[in-house]
């Protein structure tokens, strides 16, 4: 299996419930390194940019206006088969269809304030983490 890298945000509805450490302790926990991370408030031009294939959607409106809503936590996640581990340790995109465990059941508080964010291939992976790191990812050693 390839080393992946993929991008992880975690949403303003579980920032704001404290859970930043209980998520990341799951990515590390799963075997997934923390390579870059940074907390940022999100303007409503950054989310809708990084939203943007979503535009026009019914969801949209709503998805914009829940992630500038609070600061999100952004990191990129390394590791074999990063891409869908990271999707498989959130969960499903709607809670109710989450398995149990999962982030997204444990976390989510709606089917847009869904606690997390993760790249679904590496080639989104690739733009994304440019997206919110421009200035490039540092490699771990060790
Ligand atoms: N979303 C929503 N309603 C929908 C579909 C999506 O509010 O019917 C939100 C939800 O927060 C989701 C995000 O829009 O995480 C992006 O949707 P996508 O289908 O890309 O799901 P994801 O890749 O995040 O699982």
């Amino acid at each position: 299996m390839a080393i992946e890298r993929t991008l992880s945000i975690i949403k303003p509805n579980a920032v704001a419930k404290d859970a930043i450490g209980a998520i990341l302790g799951r990515f590390e926990a799963a075997g997934l390194k923390i390579v870059a991370a940074r907390m940022l408030h999100m303007s409503r031009e950054q989310a809708s940019a990084f939203y943007a294939i979503h535009q026009g959607k019914p969801f949209f409106d709503e998805l914009v206006d829940f992630m500038i809503s609070g600061p999100v936590m952004v990191q990129v996640l390394e590791g074999e088969d990063a891409v869908a581990k990271n999707r498989e340790i959130m969960g499903a995109t709607n809670p109710a269809q989450a398995a149990p465990g999962t982030i997204r059941a444990d976390f989510a508080d709606s089917f847009t304030e869904n606690a997390a964010h993760g790249s679904d291939s590496p080639e989104n992976a690739a733009v994304e983490i440019a997206f919110f790191f421009p200035e490039g990812v540092c490699p771990r050693t060790r």
